[in-house]
């Protein structure tokens, strides 16, 4: 296990879900953490997890991330608290679904200032400060939905699409002040998230036999934030620009054939 010790992590959406178990799991491993998120009574109840089950250092900074004054904000503050950045974690992201024909510009537009425009932000404002202090960590979470429609969510798989090309641009341009960028792309995870979109027997199937997917199960939380540590870590450092779906194999089969008549 890599460990990140004297490092400090910037974990967006760190409230709740799949960004409270990656704050968690790098701390577990050593780094300090600075929790950000625009609800700071949910920040507070991670970070109070976070104390109970480690050492480390842990602050919350609530903002958001579509927002430039913010972002600065916030930015200041975990340099002011931690005096320097070495892992960003853009994990927030919200979800809707609309058939195309009927999505309304202010939708696709709040979806997309989310998942994109905001990893777009923190990367380039956080990438910045990183090139004054000798570099780090860049990891973006994607999603399947990159590769692939998976229901009505054209704005949700246009930006986490972007998602993946704008880790490989950042990628490129930032390896000369030594800071890597990679992104992980999670299928479908046991969050809340998934638990509020399907009906009670679609979560009952999930949790059964997944037969879509080839491990027939959902991802857990901690399975993504181990691979979110890796490519944070000094185990990847030959690694950047790389998307890493965490989906129990849901890409690696188109689902063609079985979908055949017999
Ligand atoms: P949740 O809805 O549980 O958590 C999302 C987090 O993002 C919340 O803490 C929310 O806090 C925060 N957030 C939302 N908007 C903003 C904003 N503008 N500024 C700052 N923080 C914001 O989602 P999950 O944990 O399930 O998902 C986390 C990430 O993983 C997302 O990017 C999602 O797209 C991706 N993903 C999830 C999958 C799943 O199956 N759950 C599958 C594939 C990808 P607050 O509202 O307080 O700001």
């Amino acid at each position: 296990m890599d460990s990140l010790d004297g490092q400090v992590a910037l974990v967006t959406g760190a409230g709740r879900g799949i960004g409270a178990g990656i704050a968690l799991e790098l701390a577990t491993r050593g780094a300090r953490v600075a929790l950000m998120g625009r609800t700071e009574s949910a920040l507070q109840e991670s970070a109070e997890l976070i104390r109970v089950r480690t050492a480390t250092q842990v602050s919350v900074h609530p903002g958001d991330v579509t927002d430039e004054h913010s972002v600065e904000k916030v930015i200041d503050a975990v340099l002011q608290r931690h005096a320097r950045i070495d892992v960003l974690v853009n994990n927030a992201g919200i979800v809707d679904q609309a058939q195309f024909l009927d999505i309304g510009l202010a939708g696709w537009n709040a979806i997309i200032a989310t998942n994109l425009t905001g990893v777009f932000l923190m990367t380039q404002r956080v990438a910045r400060r990183m090139r004054t202090t000798g570099g780090g960590s860049v990891v973006n979470i994607a999603s399947i939905d990159a590769y692939g429609t998976d229901g009505p969510q054209a704005s949700y798989t246009a930006a986490k699409a972007g998602v993946v090309g704008l880790t490989k641009a950042a990628a490129t341009e930032l390896a000369p002040i030594k800071v890597r960028v990679n992104s992980v792309s999670p299928g479908w995870v046991h969050t809340k998230m998934v638990e509020e979109f399907v009906t009670a027997d679609a979560m009952k199937y999930l949790l059964g036999k997944f037969a879509r997917v080839p491990m027939q199960r959902l991802v857990e939380i901690n399975e993504v934030a181990r691979a979110v540590a890796f490519l944070a870590g000094p185990g990847s450092s030959a690694i950047t620009g790389i998307d890493v779906p965490v989906d129990c194999g849901t890409l690696s089969n188109l689902f063609v054939f079985e979908t055949l008549p017999t």
